[in-house]
């Protein structure tokens, strides 16, 4: 059986620190599914559009990674992808406090389905996509923080 594990978040916008969690979960999965949460009442920084295309150009169309989006509970769509694992990274206290809830919730609504987590690493453990963004909306230079890809001051200037 393939081991299939999907990365759920609001990656808005994808940031170093979630580029490292995922490279550094890729030796333990076949395949891993960076999967964005999509609510259509909720507010977005960046175009769900814009968020995919960077994803993909982070990881240069790496075959074992995709990129998707869903709604609804994370558990579902698992279960529809066939992934038996969630993957989560933990920065904090306050992260473990979160995902804690969040980890044992999803246990009792399907127990086939693992969460997994990796403490990030001491350099990402302030990378946050909420500072990113105040970063940006500020004129700041949020550059250092998001993945190297090409044309990413180009992709700044296109956010909403
Ligand atoms: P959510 O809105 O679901 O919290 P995020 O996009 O903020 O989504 O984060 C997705 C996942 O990535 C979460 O597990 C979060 O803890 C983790 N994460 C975010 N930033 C970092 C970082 N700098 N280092 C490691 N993990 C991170």
């Amino acid at each position: 059986m393939k081991r299939i594990a999907v990365f759920p978040g609001s990656f808005d916008p994808f940031t170093i620190g979630h580029q490292s969690i995922v490279e550094r979960a890729l030796p333990m999965f076949d395949k891993i599914i960076i999967a964005i949460g999509y609510n259509s009442g909720k507010k977005q920084f960046f175009p769900i559009e814009k968020r995919i295309e960077w994803i993909k150009k982070a990881f240069n169309n790496n075959p074992k990674i995709e990129v998707d989006t869903f709604d609804g509970l994370t558990v579902t769509y698992c279960k529809e992808r066939g992934a038996n694992f969630i993957l989560r990274g933990l920065r904090t206290a306050a992260d473990f406090e979160y995902e804690r809830a969040i980890a044992q919730t999803n246990k009792k609504l399907d127990h086939e389905i693992e969460s997994v987590f990796l403490l990030t690493t001491p350099e990402h453990t302030m990378v946050t996509s909420t500072i990113v963004r105040d970063i940006i909306r500020h004129g700041g230079n949020a550059l250092q923080f998001l993945p190297d890809i090409d044309d990413k001051e180009a992709y700044l200037r296109q956010e909403d």
